[in-house]
């Protein structure tokens, strides 16, 4: 910062997708008027002996650098910003909020495609939709034009409106009939983009009609279109939230704004696709992570040309453009998978409502078992709660039941009491759902013999038995090798598995109910393309009696038969030493029992304890999960915890085990320069799991009462610790409002 220079020129500064905490100095492009260029757009620059993609952020008159050391830009790739000024000042927020660089923050906001300084052009899609006319229309009447006849017949059957795609697939001659409609006005062009008019053209499906507690919801955040508020959405699985969001997007589609729906895993629930689908005629975008880069700039071109009306994605979605913006929703708002866990470590949740506070519109959180943080913004009243406390249509909630297997025998995680109920529901011909979260056969092999152990040699963990794939394989590091069958120590020992999996599971069902049909959800038997909605699809026939997984099965599905779910262990998750771990755990159960008696038949929810006692387990019994929250919130202001307080948590990570003290030792001694303003420092002590991959894992935590005294303490410690010597040879990141202390 030393000598400013005032020059005549331009200087650009310019954003680049590196971790640095600096923007950099450009001149303007040699061949290109240089008031063209507008903060946003993309340019190619000279950088090292290369050159990379950038973003221009500000047009200034100054540098720190001589004029004559500063470069042109070599490339202006795009003639207007694809980002608006309200996007790059969310960015800049995140960038700031998270200490994140912002070259990094940036480029995270775009697809790969383009942040690789791609240019595409995408084409408006035309689709065809029925007129009110056209619906009331009898086919009949265009009996001596069989062509025309036909077309109205097709559109009239699918009730939705048709691209030219579909239209082709259909019938490869369709153009004269369909040109011939729209001149009798039955058929109209819709080209698709915000702004649609005819409401009539928006919807495939009318919306059922709304309950008294829904209509309060889609009337409350209705009411607040056009203008920023946050709205959590309570409501027991099966309560119809998504009913609830299908509505609202209906109004923000009315007034020709588009909607970013935000979920957690959208692979791992199609259902919910289909319902989006089923219910719009608008053209849907989506995003996540197993589309080609292609298709993912596509829907992210589609919105920020205001062509799509709504896209479905994950939390990478959220920085997408979107032209006219008029609704965020997140679905399952509590999931910890819409906080980012490397690189840029932002919660998309957060960032979500200060868009929505930026733009001047609604944010919409929905969950069944919202988030200790979001109840406390309830409390807060910077939150407005809206309440679903009954499931909608005929369906009933189940009930729970703790099952005490203390000293009883077990068959592979089985009860005698657990399997005669398993037994009494197949046979009403009525399906099962098993809970276990722990994926292979068994997560630890031992030698009867010696007591050897089979260990990761890069992590300070067991390698989890895999009998399908016939391996040894570390969850941590997905280190691999082929399942040994004598004790590399003793050499005579018999090697035996200690504990519970999935697969192993799944085994012993074979043998227990040989007539029976079992699937087994987890990440290990879904891998392939296509098989999960296969499976789904199977279950749905009513082809599967028992289904037995992993927190796959939390998330979202909906499986109308299952009138039993056990969950195998329940007391795995009740001790762990990270303080969201009872939240966490609680959000599991209640999602979980949710998919149980969906349809008219009463479910029934069982989980084998040890633990019958626990607080945990008999509040959430007998209270359910709001009192559980209650006094967890309790708890967690008694002991200063976040919500109540605020965190960050740095994690270093080294190859050399000496490395992280060094590093520590030069932190500790930058900290005492700085004013740490009340910020507790705790630390450093190693991470809980040593070592990782290879590498040395310690942590520091950072904590204050005070969101506004802790980030001031970290906007003065990042650049001046990014800067030594030390942080260079150590791999080290912050965690802002860290969700996982592991
Ligand atoms: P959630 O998203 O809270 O789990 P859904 O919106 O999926 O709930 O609704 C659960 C079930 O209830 C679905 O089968 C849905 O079609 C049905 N449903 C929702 N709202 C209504 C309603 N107002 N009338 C009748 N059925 C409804
Ligand atoms: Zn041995
Ligand atoms: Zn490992």
């Amino acid at each position: 910062m030393s000598n400013m220079q005032h020059c005549d020129k331009s200087i650009y500064k310019v954003a680049i997708s590196i971790p640095v905490y600096r923007l950099f100095d450009y001149l303007a492009p040699e061949d290109t008027a240089s008031d063209s260029i507008k903060p946003g757009v993309r340019v190619e620059v000279p950088f090292g002996k290369g050159k990379k993609v950038g973003y221009v952020l500000e047009i200034t008159t100054y540098s720190e650098f001589e004029l004559i050391k500063l470069k042109p830009i070599l490339r202006v790739i795009d003639p207007h910003p694809l980002l608006s000024k309200k996007d790059l000042r969310l960015l800049q927020w995140a960038a700031n909020y998270y200490h994140h660089p912002i070259g990094v923050v940036i480029g995270s906001a775009f697809p790969a495609a383009l942040r690789q300084g791609k240019v595409m052009l995408i084409k408006p899609q035309k689709r065809y939709a029925l007129t009110d006319m056209g619906v009331a229309t009898s086919s009949q009447q265009l009996q001596r034009m069989p062509k025309q006849q036909q077309a109205l017949e097709k559109f009239q059957s699918t009730g939705s409106s048709l691209t030219e795609a579909e239209l082709t697939l259909w019938e490869e001659g369709w153009r004269p009939a369909v040109k011939q409609l729209i001149t009798k006005k039955l058929i109209q062009l819709t080209l698709s983009e915000a702004g649609v008019a005819n409401v009539g053209a928006l919807m495939n499906k009318p919306a059922l009609p709304a309950n008294t507690q829904q209509q309060a919801a889609i009337d409350a955040v209705c009411t607040s279109l056009g203008q920023f508020g946050v709205f959590l959405l309570d409501g027991v699985t099966g309560s119809g939230k998504t009913e609830v969001y299908l509505q609202i997007i209906r109004s923000v589609l009315e007034r020709g704004q588009q909607v970013l729906v935000l979920v957690p895993e959208i692979t791992l629930t199609p259902q919910l696709e289909d319902r989006f689908r089923q219910r719009f005629a608008v053209d849907i975008a989506l995003s996540h992570s197993k589309l080609t880069d292609k298709q993912r700039a596509v829907a992210w071109l589609k919105m920020q040309q205001g062509q799509g009306s709504i896209l479905l994605g994950t939390r990478s979605a959220l920085f997408t453009p979107l032209k006219n913006p008029g609704l965020i929703i997140l679905d399952e708002e509590h999931d910890a998978s819409f906080k980012q866990q490397e690189g840029f470590r932002f919660s998309a949740r957060d960032i979500a409502v200060v868009r929505g506070q930026l733009l001047h519109i609604p944010v919409l959180l929905g969950s069944a078992t919202p988030s200790l943080e979001s109840l406390h913004n309830v409390n807060k009243q910077r939150y407005q709660l809206l309440a679903l406390p009954d499931r909608a249509g005929k369906a009933i909630e189940p009930t729970l039941h703790l099952l005490d297997i203390r000293n009883k025998r077990m068959q592979e995680g089985l009860s005698a009491a657990l399997l005669e109920e398993i037994h009494k529901t197949l046979a009403r011909q009525e399906q099962v759902l098993l809970f276990l979260n722990r994926r292979g056969f068994a997560p630890t092999l031992i030698c009867h013999g010696c007591g050897w152990v089979a260990r990761c040699h890069r992590c300070d963990a067991n390698l989890v038995i895999h009998v399908d794939e016939n391996c040894l394989r570390c969850h941590h590091c997905a280190k691999e090798q082929p399942l040994l069958r004598r004790c590399p120590e003793c050499k005579v020992g018999e090697l035996t598995p200690l504990g519970l999996g999935t697969e192993r599971v799944e085994k012993v069902l074979a043998e227990l109910f040989p007539n029976k049909v079992t699937v087994r959800l987890d990440r290990d038997s879904t891998q392939r393309k296509g098989v999960l909605e296969d499976y789904l699809q199977q279950i749905n026939n009513g082809e599967v009696d028992i289904i037995l997984g992993t927190q796959m099965l939390a998330k979202g599905h909906h499986f109308p038969n299952v009138t039993l779910v056990a969950i195998l262990d329940v007391d795995s998750g009740l001790f762990s030493i990270d303080f969201h771990a009872a939240e966490k755990l609680a959000q599991m159960i209640v999602q979980v029992s949710g998919r149980a008696g969906r349809a008219e038949k009463r479910g029934k929810v069982i989980m084998q304890t040890r633990q019958p006692d626990h607080p945990l387990l008999t509040t959430l019994i007998q209270q359910g999960y709001q009192s559980f929250a209650i006094s967890a919130l309790a708890e967690r202001k008694q002991a200063a915890l976040p919500p109540f307080s605020y965190q960050a948590l740095l994690r270093v990570q080294a190859a050399e085990e000496a490395l992280p003290s060094i590093f520590f030792q030069a932190l500790a001694d930058l900290i005492k320069t700085l004013n740490v303003r009340h910020t507790q420092i705790l630390g450093p002590v190693s991470a809980p799991m040593a070592r990782r991959a290879g590498l040395y894992r310690y942590q520091l935590l950072f904590q204050n009462n005070r969101r506004n005294e802790l980030q001031h303490f970290l906007d003065e410690l990042v650049p001046k610790l990014a800067a030594i010597k030390q942080a260079k040879k150590v791999h080290w990141t912050l965690d802002i409002d860290p969700v996982d202390l592991y």
